[in-house]
């Protein structure tokens, strides 16, 4: 047997337990192994049984001295032993398993293990774990560190324990299981594999276990890490669609930014300096602008348009909603016609016809059917599925193996340090200033009890000519809009109509018909609707300088970054923006947290903040890439991110097809095929 074969293979396991695996996901001996314990019970030091209180956990060794099966007054079986040894005896009671006195009989020595409780009056052992030990039998199940790990019906800890236990006394089987490099292995200090494995199952304490740990959770960063990286070479061998001849474009492009009613900052300079390195590489770019709201993406990706334009291909544009894509054609039509190129939308409602530079529409547009030929440049905005996905659709819709360079815009931050592992795969350019002027948006956390001074206040603020969203409340977080949130903010909408009687209130969601939104926009553009009801999703890009009021309800359900984006659709103008953050549900850790939107305006760091507050798998892209699916590694731990990034890297330069490296190969296609892709 070897850590490859299924695991029916084992003695106890059938067709039965075969499927009952199945679902921990566990079809060979291997992942079996790699079924790690999620918690240790403490059985390691067993207390004298006269001491034993009621209420607490205990392990014991001893004699049983009698047992038997009585009926109850309610007619259930009770199982009845008591088991001595030199420090007192104890009763142990367990139900309807009257089977068990055939495995425990009087004058076995067991070892049991479980809550100690009050049971008919006196103290007992409700239920324990036991195992019998006659014949000088290690015991395996109450004893020492007792791993527990994620169980399903009739699949439980013990069983898991039992065969686990049995795999690794034989180390036949282990054979193989290092795949590792050495020289990794010394210099991060790991455990190696066979040792690792006993001690993640089976530590002699804490701290072999914190050490065995590490070591997976290093093995698994650094495969993901060498997928993406692999993945960025695969991409990179392919020849782009577009030559896009810059130098000889650099004076159009000067008078390009020239003609720019603003001048860039110097953080879209640098982004704008990236791109044309890449553009000039000969192969696909593949590039991801991080920028946070209003931070002026857009004109960046833009100009690279406008170079793909006068290399003599084509750009396909796409925006997550029609009420985007709308907008963008407003901005694109300004910055690019005047320079000749000609703008085409297409949408669920708008289908373009002749030809055309600038393709722009929804995602839809991926799934469309026929090819992007002369397509030189796709700009994807507001995705957070970016990567891998989308390369997967550019290459079936490129026929002729040149693909045209891939350009991805998103203002969900990310901690960097993470950035670099999520988006492993891509270069990445960071717009970290905002142009200048801008104010931050004023924001406050405001409690119940103020909630009709902040309606009045409002009233006030819209008469002086302000405008206000209000957000309601987030029921799912998904692309797609359920109706139950469309209902939640008709709701929310009939609420204020009634509330503001003498203003004009409209509605947004994603249901509404294209051109339905569009008029509701443009009111609100125009200053005819005063406040603008809007659901979480439908929210993402909308740039309308004259609102400078962010209404959230039940903000304690958004992530931080979520409220940043939200509040960033405020704060475009010149006046002052205040952004209300009302919550359902109230508390100190709600408050805290929200409390970091009043004094911080910075989407990293509110990001890095996310990621510390609410786990990793809040964090837009991680869940989309895989790296939530990730069993050991944690994702706080920035130090080791970097060093398992930096491995991963040493090793695909020194050996890019891993040909010395055969059984680190064979576990990386193994990972790659066990990780579930987004779609
Ligand atoms: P985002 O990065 O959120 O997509 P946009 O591209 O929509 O931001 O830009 C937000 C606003 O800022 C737009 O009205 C745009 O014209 C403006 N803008 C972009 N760059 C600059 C700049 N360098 N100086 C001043 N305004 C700018
Ligand atoms: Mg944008």
């Amino acid at each position: 047997m070897n850590l490859n074969d299924a695991i029916e293979k084992l003695p106890n396991v059938g067709e039965v337990y075969k499927k009952r695996l199945a679902r921990l996901d566990i079809k060979t001996i291997r992942d079996l192994l790699y079924h790690f314990p999620f918690r240790y019970e403490d059985f390691r030091t067993p207390k004298k049984i006269k001491d034993l209180s009621s209420g607490t956990s205990a392990s014991l060794i001893g004699e049983i001295i009698e047992i038997s099966n009585v009926r109850t007054k309610k007619r259930k079986m009770l199982t009845k032993a008591v088991v001595s040894n030199e420090s007192g005896s104890i009763e142990a009671v367990w139900f309807n398993q009257p089977y068990l006195t055939r495995t425990l009989k009087k004058g076995f020595r067991i070892g049991l293990a479980g809550r100690v409780e009050p049971f008919a009056g006196r103290i007992t052992l409700v239920s324990p774990e036991f195992e019998v030990l006659t014949g000088g039998r290690k015991p395996t199940h109450t004893s020492g560190l007792i791993p527990i790990y994620p169980e399903t019906a009739r699949v439980s800890s013990k069983w898991l324990r039992s065969q686990v236990k049995k795999v690794l006394s034989q180390s036949a089987i282990l054979v193989g299981g290092e795949f590792l490099p050495r020289p990794i292995l010394e210099k991060h200090n790991l455990e190696g594999w066979d040792r690792a494995m006993e001690n993640m199952h089976f530590p002699k304490d804490l701290d072999s276990a914190k050490i065995a740990k590490a070591r997976f959770a290093f093995e698994e960063l650094f495969l993901f890490n060498l997928r993406a990286l692999r993945r960025r070479q695969e991409w990179e061998i392919k020849k782009s669609a577009a030559e896009i001849p810059v130098k000889r474009c650099e004076r159009e492009l000067e008078d390009f930014i020239k003609g720019l009613p603003f001048t860039l900052t110097k953080a879209q300079k640098t982004t704008l300096t990236e791109i044309l390195d890449d553009l000039e590489q000969g192969k696909p770019m593949n590039r991801l602008i991080q920028g946070d709201v209003g931070s002026g993406k857009t004109v960046v990706a833009a100009a690279a348009a406008y170079l793909t334009y006068l290399a003599g291909a084509k750009t396909v544009f796409m925006a997550p909603t029609e009420v985007l894509v709308d907008q963008h054609f407003t901005t694109l039509q300004n910055l690019l016609e005047p320079k000749g190129m000609k703008i085409a939308l297409h949408t669920g409602s708008k289908k373009p016809s002749g030809s055309f530079d600038l393709w722009l529409g929804t995602h839809a547009l991926f799934y469309r059917k026929g090819d992007f030929e002369g397509v030189g440049l796709v700009i994807i905005d507001e995705q957070h599925r970016f990567g891998v996905e989308q390369r997967g659709k550019l290459l079936t819709k490129t026929k002729k193996g040149a693909i045209p360079h891939l350009l991805t815009l998103t203002a969900t931050p990310i901690p960097r340090t993470l950035a670099l592992t999520v988006y492993g795969d891509l270069d990445v350019s960071v717009i970290d200033e905002l142009p200048p002027g801008r104010k931050p948006v004023k924001t406050f956390v405001v409690p119940e009890n103020k909630r009709a001074a902040g309606y009045q206040w409002v009233r006030e603020k819209v008469k002086e000519g302000n405008q206000a969203f209000v957000i309601c409340p987030l029921i799912e977080e998904s692309e797609k809009e359920s109706m139950q949130q469309v209902k939640a903010a008709t709701s929310e909408y009939e609420k204020l109509q009634k509330l503001f009687p003498e203003l004009t209130v409209g509605l947004l969601h994603g249901r509404l018909k294209a051109r339905e939104k569009e008029k509701v926009l443009n009111r609100f553009r125009d200053a005819e609707v005063h406040i603008l009801v809007a659901t979480p999703v439908v929210e993402v890009g909308i740039d309308v300088p004259s609102a400078t009021i962010m209404i959230v309800e039940a903000a304690e359900r958004f992530g931080l970054a979520s409220l940043h984006q939200l509040r960033g659709r405020v704060g475009r103008g010149n006046k002052i923006s205040y952004c209300f953050l009302f919550t359902e549900e109230e508390g100190p850790t709600v408050t805290k947290r929200l409390k970091s939107l009043e004094k911080t305006s910075s989407g990293f760091e509110l990001a890095e903040l996310d990621l510390k507050l609410r786990g990793p798998g809040e964090i837009y892209g991680v869940r989309q890439h895989g790296l939530i699916e990730l069993k050991v590694a944690d994702l706080t731990d920035t130090r080791f991110i970097k060093q398992t990034r930096e491995s991963a890297q040493r090793v695909l330069s020194e050996d890019p097809k891993l040909s010395s490296h055969p059984r680190l190969a064979r576990e990386l296609e193994r990972f790659s095929s066990d990780l579930v892709e987004p779609n």
